[in-house]
């Protein structure tokens, strides 16, 4: 449109005068203008010519030709209610000087028809998606509000005491990890109630033997007529099952409290110094039930450990050592040390451990010779608390045996070679 107006302009401002009729005459003889409208004013926007005919003689001031009167090309469209107009404006010089401008008007029905059918599709295709997205979101709040309510109702459950109880979720979304997680949490809580369990059943068992014993020797002095000795040896059996008593609620003191303790204050030490502790402990029982002890602590090394929590691994496997040990026999205590590790042996020559019982030795309150280790005062819980220690050290234990011929426990420990003094000072186990 800009191009027919700048001809129409060109083709008029070389008029040598500018009136209706000489416009009127340039015009016709250009053949190729087909607009709908067309105007030309003078300099001052009054009309000499229009195709229409209505606005000639009227003096025009629409945004366009006023424009166009500033010496500016101009080109606008509009879109309404299925039509669309593009107008035009360029201004007429001759000689320089303006003297006036053409202003074209083109009606195009078609592209106003395609433009309203593209926005009928639009508005469809917007209401369709809208609608679609509705659907889907209420289908979507729906499920996972169902979801949900799978899982609250699993709490519910279990909160009632039911750890057996899981929650079904199928997908691979958010929701079913959150259930994973939850089954993951309700397994160990599951875990640890059967734990407790076990443990307050078997407390209390292992606690009414005693109690049991007392009870009936107690009875038996206020019932019967006993001479002096009788009596007297009576209350020694009392006093010996409440030593035990005191012996297995300080175990079970101690276990409760490893398990509760949060770590703190560890310390390098060297093994060899703790072993010997432990042993000057255990001399008067090693010589009671004469068993000979051999040392070898050329391989001592530096570990980083709570100092209590060694020196208590190492007296119950020390005691263990001389308590299943043949009268005669030899106890042998070693340390090496290999690559990055502190290794520990603990040898003896005693009863030995049947294979099918090595699994289950460090377990609470099991003893393999149930009659045996109740006469050397043992409850079955110096193992568990030994490796319990251990593994809250970072170390690892193993054991090997052979019926009849003895036991061997391996305790490994990482070497801490302390090369900048000012390490401890960070160190926190
Ligand atoms: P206890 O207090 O009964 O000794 P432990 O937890 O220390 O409990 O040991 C568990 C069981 O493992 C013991 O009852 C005993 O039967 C067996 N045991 C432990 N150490 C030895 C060993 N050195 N030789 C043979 N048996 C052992």
């Amino acid at each position: 449109m800009l191009e027919k107006s700048h001809l129409a302009s060109s083709e008029i401002s070389q008029l040598d005068v500018f009136s209706t009729g000489t416009v009127l005459k340039a015009i016709s003889q250009m053949d190729n203008l087909y607009v709908n409208q067309l105007i030309v004013t003078d300099h001052n926007g009054t009309c000499i010519y229009d195709t229409t005919g209505s606005l000639f003689g009227r003096t025009l001031n629409n945004a366009e030709i006023l424009t166009a009167l500033e010496m500016n090309d101009v080109f606008t469209w509009t879109y309404q209610d299925g039509s669309m107009q593009s107008v035009c404006a360029t201004p007429i010089v001759s000689y320089g000087a303006l003297v006036g401008c053409v202003y074209m008007v083109e009606n195009d029905d078609e592209l106003g028809a395609l433009i309203q059918k593209q926005q009928s599709n639009m508005l469809t295709t917007t209401l369709i998606l809208e609608l679609s997205l509705i659907i889907f979101s209420l289908i979507y709040s729906n499920t996972n509000t169902r979801r949900l309510q799978r899982v609250m109702a699993s709490m519910r459950i279990i909160r009632g005491g039911d750890y057996s109880h899981r929650v079904r979720m199928g997908g691979n979304d958010e929701l079913t990890h959150l259930a994973d997680e939850f089954n993951d949490l309700v397994e160990r809580l599951n875990t640890s109630e059967q734990k407790r369990q076990n443990f307050v059943s078997d407390a209390s068992h292992e606690l009414k033997t005693p109690l049991a014993s007392i009870k009936l020797l107690s009875d038996s002095i206020l019932q019967n007529e006993m001479d002096t000795d009788t009596i007297r040896e009576f209350v020694g059996d009392i006093g010996n099952e409440a030593d035990r008593l005191n012996r297995m609620s300080q175990k079970l003191l101690s276990l409760s409290r490893i398990e509760s303790q949060a770590d703190g204050d560890c310390e390098i030490v060297f093994i060899a110094p703790t072993v010997e502790r432990a042993l000057r402990m255990l001399s008067a029982t090693a010589a009671n039930n004469n068993v000979t002890i051999e040392t070898d602590f050329s391989g001592d090394a530096s570990i980083l450990i709570i100092e209590d929590d060694l020196y208590q691994i190492i007296f119950n496997l020390l005691e263990n050592g001389i308590k299943y040990n043949r009268t005669g026999g030899k106890l042998c205590v070693s340390l090496q040390r290999n690559n990055e590790n502190a290794i520990l042996t603990v040898k003896d020559s005693g009863v030995g451990i049947p294979e099918d019982a090595i699994s289950h030795i460090f377990e609470r309150f099991y003893r393999v010779d149930k009659a045996r280790s109740r006469k050397t005062g043992g409850a079955g819980l110096g193992l568990s608390i030994v490796r319990n220690l251990i593994e809250r050290n970072s170390g690892s234990i193993s054991v090997c045996s052979i019926v009849g011929e003895g036991t061997t426990f391996t305790v490994t420990f990482p070497v801490f070679d302390l090369e900048d003094e000012n390490e401890v000072d960070q160190l926190e186990c």
